[in-house]
């Protein structure tokens, strides 16, 4: 039986070819519970490059060895024991997770657990539908196209989606062949060291699935490494901008990048308001906004504005209410992730004050922990940097607008392009906003959300490539083409 209250302390070493193991590199650091700052963790270890040495090496080694030798449905089996393993054991390390993420365990049941667990049931099907291609032999030759895995990837992943990030990138690259080596965020790696060994359990090789702590010094060693062919990052654009030039630098490893937002929700008069409502509040409220894909920038439409404000106003004041202990699993929302991250959202808001008009919140939440209450601005200037630039914490900025060409205008005036939504009852204009809009993921009557079917991913500075779906597979092959002289 899975132990329900897992320790912080048993998750303080590496994850290496299928074992715990400490790291090379002595130094450490600690984590705090973003709920009331207490020590969470002490001597997480910060992996050098002894340590990532060792984590290629046995990944080549499985990659090569026992992994390829692999059927696809023997790949599919270890997805399947692994999916039902999941069930059992996923609560208890996603509420360790949250000792230093702060995300609400009230999440974990149905939103977080399916999302991780229908990932690796969608991708137990991919393993034997890399089928490639045919050519007959018109000119002499016989073509053949096989799409072949590219061997050891590694994934750098965010503070706010630690565990989701870790299947998400795991189960794609794993179906088509590849072995992964992962690095969390420096702010929230106990659910990924605890989630490791469960693919052993399941089947999979050691040295398949790697688990590396540290922070950016670490990330840097896998993004310049000369043999990781691959590096699927999700993190801030600023970030994403220097993996891009440390993988051209070193061995021009394929590089995904996903990376931040600024989402707009564009709200008609025709739409469904208490809808909007409800996903406009929840787009910036789920994780306390630290959301890739919070909806951050709302436009109403004038004749709407006032009765939509003062219905949003209203609920953004009373979500404070749902403030607790995010290891309550009674509680929705919790704090930021540290006292960092609060300190950025708060300067962010008190230099918004003199851009735009401050109608909820704006300060701390409470004297204890890392609370940041919801915050709502209106008409913001058009530089202004809560306008323009992702916060990533509990706050939104409502902008009005008359025509439908002055919102599309409006909504792709900036460098982001993850997530969009419309709301409107008027289908053929939800069809030409969904053309118009320059992001990766367009919702109508909803915003805010990703499809595990669909390609997700960002346009313009949001990122490059995708993740999810059958896209995602072709991010982990690369198609090989085999000439056949047939007059030889
Ligand atoms: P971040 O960029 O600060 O850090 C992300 C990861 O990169 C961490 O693991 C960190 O240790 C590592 N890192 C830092 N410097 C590095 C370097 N020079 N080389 C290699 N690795 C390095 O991001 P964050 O603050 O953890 O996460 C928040 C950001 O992530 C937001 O911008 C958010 O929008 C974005 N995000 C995007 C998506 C998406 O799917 N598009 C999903 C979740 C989060």
């Amino acid at each position: 039986m899975p132990r329900n209250d897992l320790d912080p302390k048993d998750y303080t070493k590496l994850f290496l070819n299928g074992q715990y193991v400490a790291a090379t590199n002595k130094e450490t650091y600690s984590l705090k519970n973003p709920k009331d700052n207490t020590i969470a963790v002490e001597n997480v270890p910060i992996a050098g490059p002894e340590d990532v040495e060792a984590a290629v090496k046995y990944a080549e080694e499985a990659f090569h060895g026992p992994w390829s030798r692999f059927t696809a449905m023997q790949r599919t089996e270890c997805f399947l024991r692994l999916a039902s393993l999941l069930d059992e054991e996923l609560l208890p390390i996603l509420t360790l997770d949250s000792k230093t993420s702060g995300i609400p365990v009230s999440l974990a049941p149905i939103r977080e657990k399916n999302y991780i667990k229908n990932c690796v049931l969608y991708y137990a099907g991919w393993t034997d539908k890399q089928k490639g291609d045919y050519f007959p032999a018109d000119d002499g030759f016989v073509k053949l196209v096989r799409h072949e895995p590219l061997g050891v990837c590694a994934a750098i992943n965010p503070f706010n989606s630690a565990v989701p990030c870790f299947f998400l990138k795991a189960m794609p690259a794993l179906a088509t062949g590849n072995v992964m080596i992962l690095k969390p965020s420096e702010k929230t790696p106990l659910g990924s060291l605890a989630v490791a060994p469960l693919f052993i359990k399941a089947g999979f090789p050691p040295g398949v699935i790697q688990v590396i702590t540290g922070a950016g010094s670490t990330g840097a060693l896998l993004a310049e490494h000369m043999r990781i062919r691959k590096l699927s990052f999700t993190g801030s654009v600023a970030t994403g901008k220097n993996i891009q030039v440390a993988a051209a630098r070193s061995n021009l490893k394929r590089v995904t990048l996903e990376l931040g937002g600024k989402s707009p929700a564009v709200i008609f008069e025709d739409a469904n308001i208490e809808n909007a409502l409800t996903w406009t509040i929840n787009g910036i409220l789920t994780r306390s906004g630290q959301l890739c894909v919070a909806a951050s920038r709302i436009y109403v439409q004038k004749s709407i504005a006032d009765q939509f404000i003062v219905e949003y106003t209203k609920r953004m004041k009373a979500a404070v209410n749902d403030y607790g202990d995010p290891q309550d699993p009674a509680v929705k929302l919790g704090p930021m992730v540290d006292e960092a991250q609060l300190e950025r959202v708060k300067q962010m808001v008190d230099r918004g004050r003199s851009e735009a008009e401050l109608v909820v919140g704006g300060d701390q939440h409470g004297d204890t922990g890392c609370y940041m209450q919801p915050t709502l601005f209106l008409n913001p200037k058009d530089d202004a940097e809560i306008y323009r630039n992702e916060i990533f914490g509990p706050v939104s900025i409502i902008k009005t607008f008359e025509t439908e060409e002055e919102v599309l205008k409006l909504a792709n005036d900036t460098e982001f392009g993850l997530v969009s939504g419309v709301f409107t009852r008027d289908i053929t204009r939800a069809l030409r906003m969904s053309s118009g809009l320059e992001t990766g993921v367009v919702g109508i009557n909803c915003v805010s959300i990703q499809n595990l079917q669909t390609p997700f991913g960002g346009k313009k500075q949001s990122g490059t490539g995708r993740e999810f779906g059958e896209y995602a597979l072709r991010m982990y092959t690369e198609p090989k083409t085999v000439l056949i002289n047939m007059a030889a």
